[in-house]
């Protein structure tokens, strides 16, 4: 039986003090009684190192030898994680996805977790030798080595969690999850505790702080999660908990701020106004799996022709332009526009107010900040505007949604 399932992302196990550091939380963990399972990330800035390397050779994210080369990183942070807790006096081993068993499908540099058998992990859990997974990481039905997508870790660490029924602690370089990234705004406050919906939707929008696809594990397997600072004392942090709405005492009407930068729009010139258009231009777009945001139609100037606009990841944009080629309808032009970003507010309550709009434009406007496209859904409002305007943007909308604190 686990108890508590700790990660680590790169910053806390950056080097040999921040793993000792680390190691210390999880020995305090276990000095209470608590049965625990760790799970690392790799040492800040290897990935990045790690992609380079393999670029080097042409191997491009998404490539099955980049993955293998990518594995590495977490396999060497699990190991010295473990010899830390061993310099501690506690017993430990790494585990890396074959020996672990966390099998997975879909393609390299983004797969998706399909099954876990824990026999392995708990028998060592029982005997009292701490697992510690590499993690970022699962094998395929080939046994070969794919990893989950940037951010990966917190996947893994919620997944595992998730099997072996366990909380889930998720340490990283903040103290919690604040209602907007305290990098750019320091009257950001930490939030208490926060539902899944919320958490899901801002990790959605780009809170980077828990990955998306985590986030969305956690809600639906209803994992109790946490997120702390591994750079409290043991016993010291005071962090977040993200939890089902019915847990939460404070009802708020706005969560938080929340960004994407990189995101370019695509706008389709006089297509005929006819929704098989729109079905075939997206239906391409999804064959291809790319995702689309912010879609926005509206009348053209020639009669019976309508302007189709949408976002995409900048990085999606070759791809995106390359699928308009053959499935454009009857679309007159199309051009593109990069150097955006999407800024968004988050709260379950955004929909029982009739000025969110009002608030986002005036907010905007202040700052002559351009609003490009406008979405809003029950439970956010989202404006694209130029890239080098997002922290303008975000602190902006953070004070006119009421949320500054005292910081800064
Ligand atoms: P780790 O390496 O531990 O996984 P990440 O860098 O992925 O850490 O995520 C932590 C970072 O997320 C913080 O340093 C912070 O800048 C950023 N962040 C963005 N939005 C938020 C938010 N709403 N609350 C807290 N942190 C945020
Ligand atoms: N090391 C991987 C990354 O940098 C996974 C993670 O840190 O969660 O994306
Ligand atoms: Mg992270």
């Amino acid at each position: 039986m686990v108890d508590i399932v700790m990660k680590f992302g790169g910053t806390s196990v950056a080097d040999a003090a921040r793993i000792r550091a680390s190691a210390e939380l999880v020995a305090s963990e276990a000095a209470r009684g608590q049965s625990v399972a760790v799970v690392v990330s790799a040492m800040a800035g290897e990935t990045d190192r790690l992609i380079a390397l393999a670029e080097q050779f042409g191997g491009g994210l998404g490539e099955d030898e980049t993955d293998t080369v990518l594995a590495t990183g977490e396999q060497i942070s699990a190991a010295l994680m473990a010899l830390a807790l061993r310099e501690r006096g506690l017993k430990a081993r790494s585990f890396q996805a074959w020996q672990s068993a966390i099998f997975v499908d879909g393609p390299p540099g983004d797969a998706r977790i399909s099954g876990f058998l824990t026999e392995a992990v708990e028998a060592s859990a029982d005997a009292g030798v701490i697992p510690v997974f590499a993690g970022f990481q699962g094998i395929d039905t080939e046994r070969r080595v794919r990893t989950l997508g940037r951010g990966g870790t917190d996947l893994s660490a919620v997944a595992i969690a998730a099997a072996l029924n366990a909380r889930c602690d998720i340490y990283t370089d903040v103290d919690g999850v604040y209602t907007t990234d305290p990098r750019i705004e320091p009257k950001a406050r930490r939030i208490d505790a926060i539902s899944h919906d919320e958490m899901l939707e801002l990790a959605a929008q780009g809170a980077k702080v828990l990955q998306t696809r985590s986030a969305e594990m956690a809600k639906a397997r209803n994992v109790p999660l946490r997120v702390l600072s591994s750079f409290a004392k043991p016993g010291e942090a005071r962090g977040t908990s993200v939890l089902d709405a019915g847990g939460i005492a404070e009802r708020r009407i706005v969560s938080g701020v929340a960004y994407t930068r990189d995101q370019a729009r695509i706008i389709l010139l006089g297509a005929s106004d006819n929704p098989a258009i729109a079905a075939e231009i997206f239906g391409a777009l999804a064959d291809v799996n790319i995702g689309v945001d912010m879609i926005v139609q509206g009348r053209a100037r020639d009669a019976g022709t309508v302007n189709i606009e949408f976002s995409v990841d900048r990085r999606e944009l070759g791809r995106a332009m390359t699928v308009m080629e053959d499935a454009h309808g009857d679309a007159r032009e199309i051009i593109h526009e990069t150097d955006l970003a999407k800024v968004s507010v988050v709260g379950l309550g955004l929909n029982r107010r009739a000025d969110v709009a009002r608030i986002l434009f005036r907010a905007l406007g202040s700052k002559g900040i351009d609003v490009k496209v406008i979405a809003t859904s029950e439970i956010r409002i989202s404006a694209l505007i130029a890239n080098d305007a997002v922290e303008q943007a975000v602190r902006a909308l953070h004070s006119a949604y009421g949320l500054d604190g005292e910081g800064g």
